[in-house]
C-alpha cells in the first residue's frame, strides 16, 4: 500500500492523555487517534494480526512477555483494567478475585466457654480488636447478602484479618446483592454486631479457615455486645465451607510456596477469542525505542518501508515504484512512502511506524545499481544491489 492511500498522520508529540508508552507511540505513529480509535493504518495492523491468528501458536510468535492460564492470556501493563495474581517463580496466574493461595491456620486451642461482653461503638473489626485488645485474626467478620434467585438471606463468615472475594462467593452461592435492613432483622442478626449464632432462616457459608480457628470473637446479635470464644461446630454450622478469601500481594502461591505478585493487566486472549486491539497495544509497549515502534516480522503490518529521495538527474520515484511493484509480486508486505517530503521527515516517520526494514531509493546509490537498506533496530544502513534486494529482505525476516 501507499502512504497517501492510508492518510497516515504522524505526530511529533506524545498525547497528553497517554498512560502508557505503548499507547503514546501508537498514537504518534498514527495507528490510533488520541481518542484511542484505530485509524486506517490501525485497521490494517489489526486485520494483519487477525490473519496471523489462524495459526494457533500465533501469540507465542510475537515475543510478548505474556502471563496466563488455560483459559486466559494477559499482558501486564499499568493502565490495564484486570487485576491478576501472578507467581514469578512457577508462573501460576489467575484473576485476583479467583486466585488461590496457601492459608496458614492459627495455632489450635481448646474451646473455651462463650462469654458475652459489652463492646460499645465497636462497629468495625478494627475498633473491636482495639477495644478487646485481640489480634484481628482472632475475630470473625460477618457479611450479609440476599441471594437474587430465591431471596435467601446469606450470612458469610471470614476471619477478621481477611477480605471476602465476592466473586468466589458468587461462584458457590449464585448472584447476590447486599442484604436489606428487613432481611437482616428478620434473621435475628444485628448490623455491626452480627454473628451466625442463633440465626433464623439464614443460609450460612464460612471460609474454610473458620472451622480451623478456635475461640473467635463474633457479634452477639445484640447492639453493643460481642461474644468471646465462638467456635464453629459447637456454636453454629454452615451449608457451605469453601475458600472465600480474596488473595493479596505477598500471599503464598498454591503451587510452589513463593510469594504472589498482584499486577494490572489487559487480556489478550481467551480459549476462543483474541483481543487484537490489546495485542497491538502489548506489541507497542514491548517493542519500541526512543524514536518509535520496533515491530518485528510477523507482527508488523508491513515488513518494508520503502521511500525515495528526489534526484536531480535520475527519476528515483519511477525506480522506487518499480521496486514497489516487484516486492508486491514477491509477496513482501510493503508500504511505499510516495510523498514529496524531505528525507529527514520520512526517516522520522519510518522510525515511528516501526516496520522491520527501511529501503531508500536515492540518486547516488542508483547510479551504481544500489539502494539503501536499514533494519529498524540497527544503527547503520548498508548499500545493497537492487538485484539482490528480495533475497536480502527474505534473509532478514527469517
Ligand atoms: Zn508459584
Amino acid at each position: 500500500m501507499k502512504y497517501r492511500d492510508l492518510s497516515i498522520q504522524t505526530q511529533r508529540e506524545a498525547p497528553n492523555n497517554a498512560r502508557t508508552e505503548g499507547f503514546s507511540f501508537l498514537a504518534r505513529a498514527g495507528y490510533l487517534t488520541r481518542e484511542n480509535t484505530p485509524t486506517q493504518l490501525g485497521e490494517v495492523a489489526l486485520n494483519h494480526l487477525q490473519d496471523l491468528s489462524n495459526d494457533t501458536v500465533f501469540l507465542s510468535n510475537l515475543s510478548l512477555p505474556t502471563i496466563g492460564n488455560e483459559d486466559e492470556i494477559f499482558f501486564p501493563i499499568a493502565s490495564g483494567p484486570v487485576e491478576v495474581a501472578h507467581c514469578p517463580n512457577c508462573k501460576y496466574t489467575e484473576r485476583l478475585e479467583f486466585a488461590r493461595f496457601v492459608k496458614t491456620p492459627l495455632q489450635k486451642e481448646n474451646e473455651l466457654p462463650l462469654e458475652k461482653v459489652l463492646t460499645p461503638d465497636c462497629h468495625t473489626i478494627e475498633a473491636l480488636a482495639n477495644f478487646l485488645d485481640v489480634p484481628k485474626e482472632k475475630t470473625a467478620k460477618a457479611l450479609m447478602y440476599t441471594r437474587v434467585a430465591d431471596h435467601k438471606f446469606v450470612f458469610v463468615v471470614v476471619r477478621g484479618d481477611m477480605q471476602l472475594s465476592e466473586a468466589k462467593l458468587k461462584q458457590h452461592v449464585g448472584e447476590v446483592r447486599p442484604a436489606t435492613a428487613e432481611g437482616i432483622e428478620r434473621s435475628g442478626a444485628a448490623a455491626g454486631y452480627a454473628s451466625p449464632i442463633g440465626l433464623k432462616e439464614a443460609f450460612i457459608v464460612v471460609d474454610d479457615l473458620i472451622p480451623q480457628s478456635q475461640n473467635l470473637v463474633a457479634g452477639a446479635n445484640e447492639t453493643g455486645y460481642h461474644l468471646k470464644n465462638t467456635n464453629y461446630g459447637r456454636d453454629y454450622s454452615a451449608e457451605i465451607v469453601e475458600d472465600f478469601i480474596q488473595a493479596k500481594a505477598g500471599d503464598t502461591c498454591i503451587n510452589c510456596g513463593s510469594s504472589l505478585s498482584v499486577l494490572s493487566a489487559i487480556r489478550l486472549a481467551t480459549r476462543k477469542n483474541h483481543d487484537f486491539e490489546n495485542i497491538l497495544l502489548a506489541l507497542a509497549q514491548t517493542h519500541h525505542d526512543s524514536k518509535g515502534l520496533t515491530l518485528s516480522h510477523p507482527a508488523a503490518p508491513f515488513d518494508v518501508y520503502l521511500m525515495q529521495i528526489p534526484g536531480k538527474e535520475l527519476d528515483t520515484r519511477a525506480k522506487a515504484e518499480e521496486l514497489y511493484n516487484r516486492l508486491q509480486i514477491e509477496n513482501i508486505p510493503v508500504l511505499f512512502d510516495d510523498r514529496d517530503e524531505r528525507a529527514g521527515v520520512k526517516f522520522n516517520d519510518a522510525d515511528l511506524l516501526g516496520f522491520p526494514i527501511r529501503i531508500t531509493v536515492g540518486e547516488k546509490g542508483l547510479k551504481e545499481g544500489m539502494v539503501e537498506l536499514k533494519p529498524r533496530t540497527e544503527k547503520e544502513n548498508q548499500l545493497v544491489p537492487v538485484d539482490n534486494i528480495v533475497e536480502m529482505i527474505r534473509n532478514l525476516l527469517k
